[in-house]
C-alpha cells in the first residue's frame, strides 16, 4: 500500500516536471532540463503555440493545424485531451556527425475535434534544445484517405529578430528548366519579415537570431514518400513564417502540391533547435533522433572520399585517358572512390566503362556513375537520360551495376519537392539498395532525416556547392562567406555534398590563370573536416600532386569522412565558424574567417591534454601559404589562433 502511494506520488511528480496545467485548454511542456518549454493553447478555437527558453519568449503564439479536403482542422476545433509521455531511445548512426545518440523527450499529444467530432493529435516532442511537431491523423469513421491541402503551421519570431534564410528557387529556371534546387545565396542578419526578390518564401533549414536572447533553427525531418516536401512562406506577415507547400510550376506543373495520406497517418516533423548560443545548433540530431529506418541495408556501405574530374577539367574530361588520370590520382591519395560523371554513357559507352571499372578496381579505387534523374521533367541534356525514371529502366540499369562492380550513383536535375518527386526519391534510393548501391543527389532538395531513414542513402548537394566557384566570380569572392554560413545552417539538419577541397590556385585544367580561388590552401583544407558527408568527393587535381604543398596532400591523405563526435567551438555565421570533430581518438579542430581582417580567437579544445602538451597546427603564413607548426595551451589550458582573411586552420590532435 505504502509502495503503490509512493509510486503514485512519483507518477505525478513526474507529470507534473513536464507539464503544467494551467487551464483546460492551455498546456505546456518543458524539455528534460526544464529549459525549454512550449505552451500549446485554443485560442477561439484555433490552436496556437509558443515557446520560451530560459524564460524568454522565442517564439510568440504561432499557429497550428492543418486543411484538408475532408475539413479544416486550424479553427472551430475543440479541445478533446492530452497525454503526456517520455521518449528515450538510443541508437547508432555512422553517417551523421556522431556516431551514438541518446534522446530523451517529454512527449505531449494535444487532441482536438471538429464540429463533426473528427479528431486531430498534435503531438509535441521536446528534448534539451530541440522541439519537433507533427500531426497525427486516426481514421475518421470510414474515411481511410484524405489530402492535406495546406498547412496552418507557423513560427511567429519576436519583431527583433534577424534572420539567415536561403531563397526558394522559382521553379522551372536556372539551367536547363531545373530549379528549384536549393541553390540560392543567403539573406544576412536581415530583419524578419522583409520580402524575397522572387516571392518563393525560403527554404528549410531557416536560421533566425532572436537578438541576444539566442537562436533558433527551423526545419524539417522525416519527409518520405507520403508527403511533399514543404518550405518557409517568405514571412512578410508580421514576421510570421508559415510552413509552405511546394508551388504549382515544379517539376513542369505535373503532379499536386498537397499530401496524400492514408489514414491512420502522420505528417513530417517540423524541428525548432533553440540556444543562447549555436552550440546546440550545431551539435542538434533531431533530424535523426525522430526517424526510423525504413529498411535495412542489404549490405555494410562503405564511406570514403573521392575524385571526380568534372569539377574543375569539366565535360571534356569525359574520356578514358582523362578518368585514368583521376583513378591514378584516387589510388596516389588512398582514397576510396572515383565518381565518374556526367556524359559517361556516351562518351565511354557502358562496356568499355566495364574495362574501366576493372582498372579502377585493380588500382583499389571503387566507383560512383552519375546518372541524369530524368527524364520527363525538365531539360537536362546530360546522360545517361532515361535510366533512372522509370522502375522497368532502373532496375535493368542496377542490375548490370552491380554486375559491374559499382558502388554508387549521383543521381542529378530533380524537378522540386512534391509527393510526386519524394515518392521518387524513395523509389531510387529503395532500388538501389536491393543492388547493394549508395546513393548521392545532386541539384535535388534538401535531404529530411534520409541518412537514419534509407540505409544506402549518402548525401544531397542542396546548396550552393563547389561548382559555382568556378562557374561565377561572385562566388569565389564570396566563398568564405558562405562556408561560414553552412555549419550553423545546412550542414547541421543534413549531409552535404559540396565536392570540394580545391588545391589549385586557378580552378580550371591549366592550373595557370583565371578563375583565381581567393581563400587559402588552409581554408580548403579546414572545409573538408566543416563540410560533413559521409562520402566526400573532393576537388583535388591530378597536377595537385606535384604542385600542393605536400602537407596539404598528406592531410588530405588521412582525413576521415565520419565522425563520432562534432562539437561548436565558435562562430558567427557570416563572419567565422570553428567546430571540432572526433574520429576515433582523433580530434580535428577546423576554423575559417570570412572577414576582412585576421581574427584572433582563444578557446578551449574538446580533448584533455597532458600539463605542456602540444597540438599540431595547419594554419596560414602571412604570406597567404600553408604552414603545418605545433601550437602549445596557455596556463589555463587554452589555445589562441589567429585565422587569416579568407584564411582557414584545422588543428590535429
Ligand atoms: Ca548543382
Amino acid at each position: 500500500m505504502i509502495m503503490k502511494t509512493i509510486f503514485q506520488t512519483l507518477f505525478l511528480c513526474l507529470c507534473l516536471f513536464a507539464s503544467t496545467v494551467v487551464g483546460a485548454q492551455e498546456i505546456a511542456v518543458s524539455s528534460p532540463d526544464k529549459q525549454l518549454t512550449v505552451t500549446v493553447s485554443l485560442q477561439d478555437g484555433a490552436p496556437q503555440y509558443k515557446v520560451t527558453y530560459k524564460e524568454q519568449v522565442m517564439l510568440e503564439n504561432s499557429p497550428l493545424g492543418l486543411i484538408t479536403n475532408e475539413g479544416d482542422f486550424s479553427q472551430n476545433l475543440k479541445y478533446v485531451d492530452q497525454k503526456m509521455e517520455t521518449v528515450d531511445k538510443s541508437y547508432q548512426q555512422e553517417k551523421i556527425k556522431t556516431s551514438h545518440v541518446h534522446y530523451v523527450a517529454n512527449k505531449l499529444t494535444y487532441t482536438v475535434e471538429d464540429a463533426k467530432q473528427r479528431q486531430l493529435h498534435i503531438v509535441f516532442q521536446v528534448s534539451d534544445n530541440n522541439i519537433a511537431i507533427r500531426y497525427e491523423l486516426p481514421t475518421w469513421r470510414e474515411r481511410r484517405a484524405c489530402v492535406v491541402l495546406k498547412e496552418a503551421t507557423g513560427f511567429k519570431l519576436p519583431d527583433f529578430t534577424t534572420t539567415f534564410l536561403s531563397s526558394m528557387m522559382t521553379p522551372m529556371g536556372a539551367f536547363a528548366r531545373t530549379s528549384p534546387s536549393y541553390e540560392s545565396g543567403y539573406t544576412n542578419d536581415e530583419p524578419v519579415g522583409k520580402p524575397t526578390h522572387q516571392n518563393q518564401g525560403y527554404v528549410f533549414p531557416g536560421l533566425f537570431r532572436v537578438g541576444d536572447k539566442g537562436w533558433v533553427l527551423i526545419s524539417e525531418t522525416g519527409v518520405n514518400s507520403l508527403y511533399c516536401g514543404s518550405h518557409l512562406t517568405d514571412g512578410t506577415k508580421e514576421g510570421l513564417y508559415t510552413v509552405a507547400f511546394p508551388d504549382q510550376r515544379q517539376n513542369n506543373g505535373f503532379g499536386s502540391t498537397g499530401a496524400q495520406l492514408g489514414l491512420p497517418g502522420v505528417t513530417p516533423w517540423r524541428t525548432l533547435t533553440v540556444g543562447e548560443t549555436l552550440k546546440p545548433i550545431v551539435e542538434t540530431t533531431i533530424p535523426y533522433d525522430v526517424v526510423d529506418p525504413l529498411y535495412e541495408a542489404s549490405q555494410k556501405y562503405a564511406y570514403g572520399r573521392g575524385t571526380w574530374s568534372w569539377i574543375v577539367w569539366q565535360d571534356n574530361s569525359m574520356n578514358w585517358d582523362d578518368q585514368v588520370k583521376y583513378i591514378d590520382l584516387a589510388a596516389e591519395m588512398g582514397f576510396e572512390y572515383i565518381l565518374i560523371d556526367a556524359l559517361w554513357d556516351t562518351n565511354i559507352g557502358h562496356e568499355r566503362m566495364e574495362e574501366l571499372i576493372k582498372y579502377a578496381n585493380s588500382k583499389k579505387v571503387d566507383v560512383f556513375l552519375w546518372y541524369n534523374s530524368n527524364g520527363t521533367f525538365n531539360d537536362a541534356p546530360q546522360g545517361p537520360r532515361n535510366r533512372m525514371n522509370t522502375s522497368i529502366a532502373r532496375k535493368e540499369e542496377m542490375k548490370w551495376l552491380k554486375k559491374v562492380g559499382v558502388k554508387g550513383l549521383k543521381v542529378d536535375f530533380f524537378g522540386g519537392d512534391k509527393q510526386e518527386t519524394m515518392r521518387f526519391y524513395e523509389d531510387i534510393l529503395s532500388d538501389a539498395n536491393d543492388y547493394g548501391l549508395m546513393i548521392i543527389f545532386h541539384g535535388c532538395t534538401l535531404p529530411r532525416g534520409w541518412e537514419r531513414m534509407y540505409p544506402n542513402y549518402v548525401g544531397s548537394e542542396a546548396v550552393l556547392a563547389s561548382e559555382m566557384l568556378i562557374f561565377s566570380q561572385d562566388v569565389r569572392n564570396q566563398e568564405a562567406f558562405y562556408a561560414t554560413l553552412h555549419p550553423f545552417i545546412r550542414n547541421t539538419v543534413g549531409c552535404m555534398e559540396f565536392g570540394g577541397v580545391f588545391l589549385n590556385r586557378f580552378l580550371n585544367k591549366g592550373n595557370q590563370r583565371g578563375q583565381e580561388r581567393q581563400t587559402t590552401d588552409a581554408f580548403q583544407l579546414a572545409t573538408g573536416v566543416l563540410f560533413q558527408n559521409p562520402v566526400q568527393m573532393f576537388a583535388l587535381t591530378p597536377n595537385n600532386l606535384t604542385d600542393a604543398p605536400k602537407e596539404a596532400l598528406d592531410f588530405m591523405k588521412g582525413l576521415p569522412t565520419t565522425w563520432d563526435e562534432t562539437r561548436y567551438i565558435d562562430g558567427y555565421p557570416g563572419k567565422y565558424a570553428v567546430i571540432a570533430r572526433r574520429h576515433g581518438d582523433v580530434w580535428y579542430v577546423a576554423g575559417i574567417n570570412a572577414q576582412e581582417e585576421p581574427l584572433k580567437l582563444t578557446f578551449d579544445l574538446p580533448m584533455t591534454l597532458q600539463k605542456g602538451e602540444t597540438v599540431n597546427i595547419y594554419q596560414d603564413n602571412k604570406d597567404r601559404t600553408l604552414s603545418l607548426g605545433t601550437l602549445k595551451a596557455d596556463k589555463k589550458g587554452r589555445f589562441t589562433v589567429t585565422i587569416q582573411p579568407k584564411g582557414g586552420f584545422i588543428i590535429v590532435k
